[in-house]
């Protein structure tokens, strides 16, 4: 490699599934990257094990007895990470002078205002948060283009859609010959199974996914199809197209991870092995390639690749991200807030699992006149959604 300086990363939830995959890539590349920041809710173990290892300059506990605990292990084995606490830290490391790239990798709203704070201090933000994009699209979209930042997409659909569009795509969808989008969607654990028999589902069922491992609520997530609802609504953000020209495939095998169609009939694809080191690697070294570590793609061992219309009638989440989506203002933060509490709820067994589905649209019936103008007022109407989401909750567990 030439003239590549080293680039300094803050990867915000650095202990879960995509913070582990994006330090596997930073550990097989020290010449390009370092860490500069980890961060977590409260894992202390993990997080010491990646401070040993890594030696960032910062790490943030957002649970201050959690950072305590931290700070005591690190002065034990004599490591000099500066252990930061509070989710305000997070915010600090996001947008730190001296990071050059930010993995938003913390689930959830509460991902938000970091990965914001990135966006608007101009850094190379590595997005795999989709929550914070469909909480506050218009706005993060705003900062992006403001700051000069470099958003890249680290879902594995976003970045091969990213891969497979022209690189100034955003000058105008029809003019560069753009059709539309086909996502594809795995259809997750019960993509074969009857509406009646979903009622009696349970968490470890629902985060037994066929081809990915995953934290626990994107997991859920791919088991009701609200993931797929949500990369919808990602996917109108990052590339400007409406609702209508963002389709839907169930691709059981996972190889193909999205596609784009243009004007002329061509249907551009980008495949691999499902690994999220594929995606992580290309935005991290975008527009270089560098080795992921992820094993050659056998379309021998493959064979067949097959393609399903999504089933909107046993999986209505992602009829409801399509509502939410063209209602528009704050319906997709709504839709958000709203499946947060109820996958929470399905965790810990306050909730059947066709609730959620239930949940969300009475939740999305009732919130109105929220606004999302301003990040503010998106924490507004995020907590403002949770509050009703909560009473629909409670409402179902009574009666259950
Ligand atoms: P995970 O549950 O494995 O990890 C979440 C991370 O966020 C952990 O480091 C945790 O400590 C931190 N965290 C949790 N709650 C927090 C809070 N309130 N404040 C600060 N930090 C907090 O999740 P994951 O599977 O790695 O997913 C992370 C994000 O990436 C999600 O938005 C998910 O939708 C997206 N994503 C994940 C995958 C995947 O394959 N795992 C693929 C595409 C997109
Ligand atoms: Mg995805």
């Amino acid at each position: 490699m030439s003239d590549t300086t080293i680039q300094r990363v803050t990867v915000l939830g650095a202990t879960g599934s995509i913070g582990m995959s994006t330090l596997d890539v930073i550990a097989r590349h020290p010449d390009r990257f370092e860490a500069f920041a980890l961060t977590a809710q409260d894992s202390v173990d993990r997080m010491a094990e990646l401070c040993i290892r890594f030696l960032p300059r910062f790490a943030v506990m957002v649970n201050p007895a959690a950072a305590v605990r931290l700070r005591e292990r690190l002065q034990g084995a004599g490591v000099n990470t500066c252990v930061l606490d509070g989710a305000d830290a997070l915010i600090e490391v996001a947008r730190h002078e001296q990071a050059d790239a930010v993995m938003a990798a913390i689930v959830g709203a509460a991902g938000l205002a970091p990965a914001l704070a990135a966006a608007r201090a101009g850094k190379r933000v590595l997005l795999a948060n989709k929550e914070a994009l469909v909480l506050s699209g218009a706005l993060f979209m705003e900062a992006v283009a403001e700051s000069g930042a470099q958003l890249l997409p680290i879902d594995s659909e976003h970045n091969a859609v990213f891969q497979a569009l022209p690189h100034d795509f955003r000058r105008n969808a029809d003019e560069r010959g753009i059709r539309r989008i086909l996502l594809t969607a795995s259809g997750g654990p019960f993509r074969e199974r009857s509406a009646e028999s979903l009622a009696n589902v349970t968490p470890d069922e629902a985060c037994a996914h066929p081809n990915w491992v995953m934290g626990r609520k994107i997991s859920v997530d791919s088991a009701t199809m609200m993931n797929k609802g949500l990369e919808v609504i990602e996917a109108h953000w990052l590339f400007g197209l409406p609702a209508e020209r963002i389709d839907v495939v169930v691709h059981p095998q996972s190889v193909i991870h999205s596609m784009v169609e243009y004007a002329d009939g061509s249907v551009l694809a980008q495949l691999g092995n499902p690994d999220m080191r594929t995606p992580i690697a290309h935005a991290m070294a975008y527009p270089d390639r560098i080795d992921a570590g992820v094993r050659s793609l056998d379309l021998f061992e493959i064979a067949r690749l097959t393609f399903e219309r999504p089933d909107f009638e046993r999986f209505p989440c992602l009829g409801l991200a399509y509502q939410a989506l063209r209602e528009g203002g704050a319906a997709a933060a709504v839709l958000n807030a709203a499946n947060e509490e109820a996958v929470a709820a399905f965790l810990d067994g306050r909730l059947g699992f066709r609730g959620i589905a239930d949940v969300i649209s009475a939740t999305l019936e009732r919130a109105h006149g929220l606004s999302v103008d301003s990040l503010e007022a998106i924490i507004e109407a995020d907590a403002r959604a949770r509050d009703m989401a909560c009473t629909e909750i409670l409402a179902r567990s009574t009666s259950r």
